[in-house]
């Protein structure tokens, strides 16, 4: 069976040579765990850090072993009462064709709908959305909400939610003039930048001429100071992540403004998905009916076969996915 294994950790951009194909035996499930067959896997902007050896919220990958991350496949044997074969399962050990899970990291997935929307829409990328607009970012009706890397798994889902539930606007910036169009055309923003014609502050300054209440920051640098510049008084920023800065192989430049936190009275909140736990059952309850009414619109984006998984994660850092990548293993 196939595994991608960490073969060096990069310096700056990644490249596939930092990654190792290898053929491994299928492995027995022990006293309490199952067999999966990965079908799809996940490939997150997270995974850089983790080829790093820096100490942060989530252990690095180690050199010669397996990566790991978000997968759905289907229990091909079971030494646990939980799960029988035939069923499909979230898990944490993708990056492999197949997986000895522990019975207690896996959670049957919902068969009518499709197996991937448990690693977009209504996995982890839609619990962020979810999380970081209406708990970290107090979204309230009647907002303006700006939206970083708004064509990709959070970000589109950002926006939409934002309209879903009462935004008075909502503007979002992305990397092509096709994600643009996408962002207008398809996800229901008001407004839409490609955030590489000029820059960031021109632009949202003319999409938001009353300026923002909330910015989903998904990508940090110019887009940060942009966004602050923008804000109006009491205005809230949810810090989910800073792309544009993964990897750089220096320290980048900060906002010049931090002034307007104290004139404006801006907070900022940064979080980790995961340690929302709590509001995991009521975002399921907010999110599942918009999907399965199609109220909701999640874009894929497929590479196939695992072979591939290198590539497609290399493709995430440099903008090829439009709504969530996916690894069909
Ligand atoms: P996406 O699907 O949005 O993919 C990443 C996108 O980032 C690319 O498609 C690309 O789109 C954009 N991008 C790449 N480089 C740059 C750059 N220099 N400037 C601006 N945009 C860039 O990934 P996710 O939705 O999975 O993640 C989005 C963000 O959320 C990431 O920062 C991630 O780390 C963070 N995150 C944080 C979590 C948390 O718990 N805090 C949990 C999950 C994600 P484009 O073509 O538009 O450039």
């Amino acid at each position: 069976a196939l595994e991608v294994r960490l073969a060096s950790r990069p310096a700056g951009w990644p490249t596939t040579d930092n990654f190792e194909i290898a053929e491994a035996p299928v492995p027995e499930p022990g006293p309490g765990q199952i067999l999966v067959r990965n079908k799809a896997m996940s490939v997150d902007p997270y995974m850089r850090g983790r080829m790093s050896a820096a100490k942060s919220y989530v252990a690095p990958f180690e050199i010669g072993k397996p990566l790991d991350g978000g997968a759905v496949g289907e229990v091909v044997s079971s030494n646990s009462d939980d799960f029988s074969t035939g069923q499909q399962v979230l898990h944490a050990l993708g990056w492999r064709e197949y997986a000895a899970v522990d019975a207690s990291q896996a959670t049957t997935v919902a068969d009518d709908l499709p197996s991937s929307a448990f690693l977009g829409v209504l996995g982890m990328p839609g619990m962020t959305a979810y999380v970081g607009l209406m708990d970290k970012a107090r979204f309230q009706q009647g907002d303006t909400v700006f939206v970083s890397g708004a064509a990709g798994a959070v970000g589109s889902l950002v926006g939409q939610l934002a309209k879903l539930n009462g935004a008075e606007r909502v503007i979002g910036s992305a990397g092509s003039a096709e994600k643009v169009r996408l962002l207008t055309e398809r996800f229901g923003f008001d407004a839409a930048f490609n955030y590489k014609d000029a820059p960031v502050g021109e632009q949202l300054r003319e999409a938001a001429p009353n300026g923002i209440d909330v910015y989903f920051d998904n990508v940090g640098g110019d887009h940060l100071e942009a966004a602050i510049g923008t804000m109006n008084d009491f205005g809230r920023i949810a810090a989910c992540g800073a792309i544009s800065q993964y990897n750089a192989t220096e320290a980048q430049p900060g906002p010049r403004n931090m002034f307007q936190f104290v004139t404006k009275r801006l907070s900022m909140q940064g979080f980790i998905v995961n340690d929302n736990g709590h509001l995991k059952r009521e975002f399921f309850e907010h999110v599942a009916p918009l999907v399965r009414e199609g109220r909701l619109i999640h874009e894929e984006t497929f590479v196939d076969g695992l072979r591939n998984a290198p590539e497609a994660f290399l493709g995430v850092l440099r903008g090829d996915n439009t709504g969530k990548m996916i690894v069909n293993v």
